[in-house]
């Protein structure tokens, strides 16, 4: 088996190649990738050039296994190649077999990282929009859907602020709101990204509540201020 693998300077040269395409394709996508000159140095990174060597192909785990015994002796006899998904690559087969795709992260990978940035990822409105399921981030009525508390006035969503006193168009300050909600919360408002209030943005909301709560808040400043 051993002679019918690739050699250290195949190796070596498909690990620079595939730094390159790292670098342009999949680095945008925060794959990870070892961060070593020489393809031996890290068992991923004798995975990843061996399944780069072979390009499309199906590679046997056990052609990866022997390639690790003879370049970093000292590692485990069976090497868990599989574990590359979980960093982002775009890693195929099945029954023992492997094929890499360098030019794209895996399916997986992008869902889950559009499912965690899903808020600032999205290219414009209507995205951002799809990202609440088309509701209001603060009541979650639905958009086009006559809104029971309003008699038959049909929602629409609007560019809510999730803080007033940020750029109205800097696109991490937006939330879908409702016309009801985005005229109710005025700017007295500040907005987390779930549209939960977390804080006051003006003085409305105090000159609103009880004397009892405003001689509250009064002392907290006193002693904020002093
Ligand atoms: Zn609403």
């Amino acid at each position: 088996m051993t002679n019918s693998l690739p050699t250290e300077s195949e190796l070596q040269e498909a690990w620079i190649e595939l730094q390159e395409i790292h670098e342009t394709y999949l680095l945008p996508y925060e794959v990870k990738i070892p961060h070593v000159d020489q393809y031996y140095e890290t068992a991923r990174s004798i995975w990843l050039a061996v399944l780069f060597y072979y390009k499309e192909e199906q590679v046997h785990k056990d052609v990866i296994s022997d390639v690790c015994q003879r370049d970093k002796p000292g590692l485990a006899r069976d090497q868990q190649v599989r574990h590359l998904k979980r960093e982002g690559w775009h890693l195929s087969g099945k029954g023992g077999y492997h094929s890499l795709d360098p030019f794209q992260p895996s399916p997986e990978w992008v869902t889950e990282r559009n499912r965690r940035s899903g808020r600032l990822g999205a290219a414009d409105f209507t995205q951002l929009k799809k990202f609440y399921g088309n509701a209001c981030a603060t009541c979650g009525a639905k958009e086009g859907r006559p809104d029971p508390r309003y008699g038959q006035d049909i929602v629409a969503l609007q560019h809510g602020h999730m803080d007033p006193a940020k750029p109205a168009n800097d696109k991490d300050n937006i939330i879908p709101q409702c016309q009801f909600c985005n005229r109710a919360y005025r700017s007295d408002y500040v907005f987390d990204d779930k549209g939960r209030v977390y804080a006051v943005a003006d003085v409305g909301p105090v000159r609103r509540a009880s004397r009892q709560v405003q001689k509250k808040i009064y002392e907290w400043l006193m002693s904020v201020f002093g």
